[in-house]
């Protein structure tokens, strides 16, 4: 086995290359540390894995660009700005929520307009809604200035006078919060839809997490040229700038500990000397690789957990344009709780499952051949299910017929080629506890110190840091949870 020295005595290694890792190291270079990042698979990026295929190119995770002040903020830190790595698109519409047979309605992308579909539809709900966005953008501020970038060591860092007047919103929950505004079912499932990104069911998740509407109605909804994969490769581009080190197809097999502290990792027979180790990996899998003893969760505590959902995925290249579609794409069509309690109560297959779908090549030509559409389906599932082609066939068919019923055209025979991504590749992809797409749920009771902690509490050396961390799921939070470790680690091992 060979063995890489660190010649500076204050060398991190990093466990994985997703948005989390990628900022986490963007940081602690410009901090001065020499930093290493070893990613099991080819490329950088984690879950914002990217299909090319027949000129078609697809985004295999996240597809939503959301929060853009984030990304702003994080690239300004370094001395840039997001547009001078990539290029940025307001969506107009921001995304199309189908209900019924011919029968949707388009979220416009500014807030005037959207007051004005929801008066459209329900009359006095914009009223309602203007004040349900004052809250909420009350809340965005609260969250985004005090809160998120917390790293949750104790409950005293979340405790303000402005936080305290909120508490009541931590106890209330988003599903009632707006069943007491707006009346209309379709306007309250497009209300309670942003708070899916944050994993749990909207009759479990607090009202303060509204913050999530501001973002969706007031912030817009982005597309990155080319797709979330480039926002990956810039943040890749600017670590290796800052000097990061990042060696692909190097899955960490091995972690050596000597007076709980590591020394070394060890990935493809080689041993990696290091005075931090900081994982972005799946934090379940990371920790399996520790004698019992260090590791501070046990299985219990993982099973007890409200995961994310999974998914399951089809990328497919249809050889037409297709129509009465939107860049974003929502297919509500069926009962939301029914599908809700397949996720979370039951943890089975849903019988009839919502879905959702974006086709980046209605607004990007970069996505698909001229004349052609790239089509990207999700259904969210239940973490662990059973998962085979059969089972994946069976839920393409479902998808395409209603595509077809809804929308009011034939697109099967028209499928140049399909691809499917499901539970078992999360797992073997990313190491994911039982296959879960986007970590651990946002519930109260999973919020801030009640989430799995950033700095182990029996390894002196060991840091966590991603979806499952705080602030919690999505690419915001994971840029975010990147910065909250950085400065962790330095508050500890100050050069
Ligand atoms: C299908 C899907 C759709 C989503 N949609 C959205 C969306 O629209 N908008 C949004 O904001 N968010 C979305 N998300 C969530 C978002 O993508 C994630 O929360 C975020 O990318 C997680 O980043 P991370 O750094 O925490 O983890 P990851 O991206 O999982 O990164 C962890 C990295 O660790 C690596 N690794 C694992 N084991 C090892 C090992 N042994 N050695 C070395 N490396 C290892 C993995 O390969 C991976 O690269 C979506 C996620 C999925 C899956």
């Amino acid at each position: 086995m060979s063995l890489i020295n660190s010649t500076n005595s204050k060398h991190v290694i990093i466990v994985g290359a997703g948005f989390s890792s990628l900022s986490a190291s963007c940081y602690l270079a410009k901090l001065g540390y020499k930093v290493t990042i070893l990613e099991k698979n080819n490329y950088s990026g984690g879950r914002a894995k990217q299909l090319k295929r027949d000129g078609f190119s697809f985004d295999m995770g996240p597809t939503f660009y959301w929060m853009p002040d984030v990304f702003d903020s994080f690239f300004e830190d370094f001395g840039y700005k997001a547009k001078d790595f990539y290029q940025l698109d307001k969506l107009n519409p921001a995304y199309e929520v189908y209900f019924g047979e011919n029968d949707s309605i388009k979220i416009g992308d500014n807030f005037e307009s959207i007051k004005q579909t929801f008066e459209n539809v329900e009359a006095g709900s914009a009223v309602e809604l203007q004040k349900f966005m004052d809250v909420a953008e009350e809340n965005y501020e609260i969250a985004v200035k005090d809160l998120v970038y917390q790293p949750g060591e104790n409950v005293w860092e979340i405790v303000t006078p402005k936080t305290a007047m909120k508490l009541g919103s931590f106890i209330d929950t988003i599903k009632k919060q707006v069943a007491r505004r707006i009346k209309n079912k379709k306007l309250r499932k497009i209300m309670e839809f942003p708070v899916l990104f944050l994993g749990a069911k909207p009759s479990n998740t607090p009202s303060f997490y509204n913050f999530m509407n501001y973002a969706d109605f007031q912030l817009g909804t982005w597309h990155p040229k080319g797709g979330m994969y480039e926002v990956a490769q810039a943040m890749h581009r600017l670590a290796e700038s800052l000097g990061v080190k990042i060696i692909h197809n190097s899955p960490v097999e091995n972690i050596e500990i000597e007076d709980k502290k590591i020394s070394k990792v060890v990935s493809n027979g080689t041993a990696y000397e290091c005075d931090i180790l900081l994982s972005g990996a799946d934090y379940h899998f990371t920790e399996s690789l520790l004698p019992s003893k260090y590791r501070q969760y046990n299985q219990k505590y993982w099973n007890s957990k409200t995961f994310a959902p999974s998914a399951l995925l089809f990328y497919v290249g249809f050889k037409k344009k297709l129509s009465n579609l939107s860049h974003h794409t929502l297919f509500f069509d069926v009962d939301f709780d029914e599908h809700a309690a397949s996720i979370y109560d039951s943890k089975s297959w849903p019988e009839k499952p919502l879905f959702y779908a974006s086709f980046p090549s209605v607004s990007d030509d970069t996505c698909a051949p001229e004349g052609q559409e790239a089509g990207i389906f999700l259904i969210p599932l239940a973490p662990n299910l059973e998962d085979n082609e059969l089972i994946r066939e069976k839920y393409f068919n479902i998808i395409i017929d209603r595509v077809e019923k809804l929308t009011k055209q034939k697109v099967r025979n028209d499928v140049l080629f399909k691809q499917s991504y499901g539970i078992s590749d999360f797992k073997s992809d990313y190491n994911s506890f039982k296959g879960n797409a986007y970590g651990l749920a946002n519930t109260l009771l999973q919020t801030h110190v009640l989430r799995p902690k950033l700095k182990s509490k029996k390894v002196e050396n060991l840091y966590f840091t991603g979806q499952l961390t705080v602030p919690g799921p999505g690419v915001p939070p994971s840029i975010i949870s990147g910065k909250v470790v950085g400065n962790l680690i330095h508050k500890y091992h100050k050069l």
